[in-house]
């Protein structure tokens, strides 16, 4: 069965780079006016020509996505599950080689957890968990959704890749969405920071949201990490994929994250850095090139940035996150994936949203729209 490998191979990431950087400014004001945008003109928009030509791109963005979104931002919480994981990431604070107290929660903690998300007002729920395939398995994840079903409207996961049959078997017990990052499509250096563990196969990686389709999952989130590599040839080969996927997995709903590279116990630097203001630009270039996909931002952001990006395209935000298994109510002491910057309460978000004249959702899904 044909992949995005098959399109991904393709293509070189030094001449891609040198194609972004290449562009000149008569291109980018070529994909500002352009009816329909074409990669060639998202390669435009994320290349160091369109920085001059940022205001335009944010008015144009916000415009498409008020036509397309409404007045609207949908809230979501991450619920960290387990640290245990047997994969090596250079980045990750729950690397296998990072010697930290591991834990997955039980069904009893999952409670707890539940109990105080719930009273923040939340009815959409993030799943993630690192790799240990010996306890945190699909029979974990079956339980897990069983359990938690009842009180949320919306349930997505961010956890290893699985197989077709997994996707599969996991549909009926109310997962809606599945986000898996690529971490970067810098195929060698995609090897430097995943040396051990199952998710140094690159290409199973890679195929995973053609597997996602082929399950027909409700909504899959796509991204990379932005410090790893050029964050313009990787947020192209996002684009890529995404591009590839709404055509081959028309049912599917899409989603773009970005996270930054944040600070974490035994912590990597960045390899490059991008700046909020070139994060705003990609932002924007995610929603000229695509009016229909969800743009999500996270905790990882400062609350002065998530304050100024919420009327430019983004269209989902998370508040009051923790990153630790048990953060909630069981354990909330223990170490974190990554820091949070935004440290504000879900309320205190709700309520910089309104004032911008938006409307928080916390609940924007009901699995009756599919019985
Ligand atoms: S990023 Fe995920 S797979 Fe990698 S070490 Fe962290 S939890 Fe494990």
């Amino acid at each position: 069965m044909s992949s995005f490998n098959d399109i991904f191979e393709t293509y070189n990431w030094d001449d891609t780079k040198a194609s972004i950087y290449a562009k000149t400014s008569a291109d980018v004001e070529r994909a500002l006016v352009a009816s329909k945008r074409t990669l060639e003109d998202f390669k435009a928009l994320v290349s160091p020509a369109a920085a001059p030509y940022l205001e335009q791109m944010a008015a144009i963005s916000q415009q498409l996505t008020l036509k397309r979104f409404g007045k609207v931002i949908q809230l979501y919480v991450p619920l960290y599950l387990s640290n245990e994981c047997n994969n090596i990431c250079t980045y990750c604070g729950f690397s296998y080689d990072n010697k930290v107290r591991r834990k997955t929660l039980s069904p009893m903690e999952i409670m707890q957890e539940v109990a105080v998300i719930k009273d923040m007002g939340y009815d959409h729920v993030l799943l993630v968990t690192g790799e240990a395939n010996l306890t945190v398995n699909v029979d974990y994840f079956k339980k897990t959704l069983d359990l938690i079903r009842p009180h949320f409207a919306h349930i997505s996961m961010e956890v290893q890749p699985l197989d077709l049959e997994d996707y599969g078997q996991l549909t009926p017990y109310g997962l809606n969405t599945v986000l898996v990052y690529q971490e970067t499509y810098h195929q060698e250096d995609y090897k430097k920071h995943h040396p051990k563990g199952k998710k140094s196969n690159f290409q199973y990686r890679l195929e995973t949201p053609d597997r996602l389709g082929q399950a027909g999952i409700h909504k899959m989130g796509l991204g990379v990490l932005i410090g790893l590599e050029d964050w313009r040839t990787d947020c192209f080969f996002t684009a890529l994929h995404l591009n590839y996927l709404e055509k081959q997995y028309w049912q599917s709903k899409y989603s773009l994250s970005f996270p930054r590279l944040r600070p974490f116990s035994g912590g990597l630097e960045p390899k490059v850095e991008m700046s909020d203001r070139e994060l705003v630009q990609l932002i924007c270039a995610y929603r000229l090139f695509n009016e229909e996909v969800e743009l999500s931002i996270s905790t990882r952001e400062s609350s002065n940035f998530r304050n100024n990006i919420i009327k430019l395209g983004i269209t989902s935000i998370s508040a009051g996150s923790k990153t630790n298994p048990g953060g909630y109510a069981v354990e909330p002491e223990a170490l974190e994936q990554f820091e949070i910057s935004d440290e504000r309460s879900p309320q205190e978000i709700a309520k910089m949203i309104r004032a911008q004249g938006y409307e928080p959702v916390w609940k924007d899904w009901d699995n009756c729209l599919v019985k």
